[in-house]
């Protein structure tokens, strides 16, 4: 009996401390880059969820996604090799930050929130203006998401059978968000001269003309971006 009883209290201590869900590889360079990332933003917002970085190696596109089941969020490691600065990279980390803290409030921490499966569209915008919060509180500069989306964002003809609004209608709305909200930063445009923010420039010329009307009619009316 008492054999017995010493044999299970070594199974017991010899049981691992963490349950470990994820197989985790050695820690390289992408993610340090991530996780400074990551812990920037989510401690300059003093965002109170436990939210995890891992890095997706090998991915054919540049994407990230986070999961509904534990809020971990996952950046692929084609985004860090395609983007050029850390405030492109923060930019993608903090829209997906939004995706996760929306996956933990709500009734039973959550557990019913996810109803971005009918509405997917008003939470892609919804994380977009968010981003750019969590942003400019980590002091990162939010063009960069414009930048970010414009080189890894494909564009659809139609956005009605996809879970994402065009990428057009999403920087578009990004760009007058930083407008209305934060318009120091188009006023002392670091990006202004990017290849790719003038590629913006040049493909949203219409959705700005659009916004120009709306400021100077001076009325709220939702814009309908191209
Ligand atoms: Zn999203």
């Amino acid at each position: 009996m008492k054999k017995i009883i010493i044999t299970l209290l070594l199974m017991l201590i010899s049981l691992p401390v963490f349950a470990i869900t994820v197989e985790l590889k050695t820690a390289g360079k992408n993610e340090k880059i991530i996780g400074e990332i990551g812990y920037r933003l989510l401690n300059a917002n003093r965002i109170p969820y436990k939210i995890t970085f891992f890095v997706l190696n090998n991915a054919k596109e540049p994407n990230a996604k986070t999961y509904y089941r534990d809020g971990s969020i996952a950046i692929y490691d084609s985004v860090i090799k395609y983007t050029e600065d850390e405030n492109e990279i923060a930019g993608i980390i903090a829209h997906e930050i939004s995706h996760a803290v929306d996956y933990r409030q709500g009734i039973f921490k959550g557990l019913f929130s996810y109803t971005n499966w009918f509405n997917s569209k008003n939470y892609e915008y919804k994380a977009d203006k968010r981003a750019v919060d969590y942003m400019v509180k980590a002091n990162y500069n939010p063009l960069a998401l414009i930048v970010a989306l414009n080189r890894i964002g494909t564009e659809y003809r139609y956005d009605i059978f996809s879970t994402h609004p065009l990428t057009s209608r999403r920087m578009a709305t990004i760009y007058e968000y930083i407008y209305t909200k934060y318009p120091e930063y188009l006023v002392q445009n670091k990006y202004i001269s990017h290849p790719l923010y003038q590629n913006f420039l040049i493909t949203s010329e219409e959705n700005r003309k659009k916004l120009e009307e709306k400021v100077k009619s001076k009325s709220n009316k939702k814009v309908k971006y191209l």
